[in-house]
């Protein structure tokens, strides 16, 4: 990557990791990804009360992205910690993972 990257994607949430996972299919390597929290995972960092799940069945709400299903989800409505989960074990989202920056806000 330059040290000016053309895009800069703001957060680790789904949204910003698909960004960032579409980008890379498409070509385009030349980004950055901020996260203002300490850690990845939007929604699914933050909301942590006992009982967060999904209110849509996971096999209704693609919820894992479409390029890497996850076909192993606990229950019916996927509770916070899988919902979390979903970016740790694959490979391709495990790297843009170990390249976002944490604490960095835009
Ligand atoms: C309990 C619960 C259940 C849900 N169930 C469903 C469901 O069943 N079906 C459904 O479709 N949706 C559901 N949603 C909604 C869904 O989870 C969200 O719409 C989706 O995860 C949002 O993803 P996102 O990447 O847009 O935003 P977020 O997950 O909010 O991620 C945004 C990230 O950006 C970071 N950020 C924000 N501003 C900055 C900045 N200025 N600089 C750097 N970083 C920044 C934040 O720290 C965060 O990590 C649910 C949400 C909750 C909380």
């Amino acid at each position: 990557m330059s040290s000016s990257p053309s895009i800069v994607i703001i957060g680790t949430g789904f949204g910003g990791i698909g960004m960032a996972s579409e980008s890379t299919r498409a070509g385009i390597g030349d980004f950055v990804i901020l996260e203002r929290g300490g850690d990845v995972g939007g929604v699914w960092r933050e909301n942590t009360y006992p009982g967060a799940e999904r209110d849509v069945p996971s096999p209704l709400y693609s919820y894992s992205y479409s390029f890497e299903p996850n076909p192993s989800w606990s229950k019916r409505c996927a509770p916070q910690a899988d919902c979390r989960a979903t970016r740790r074990p694959n490979p391709s989202q495990d790297r843009l993972v170990a390249i976002a920056r944490t604490e960095s806000q835009e």
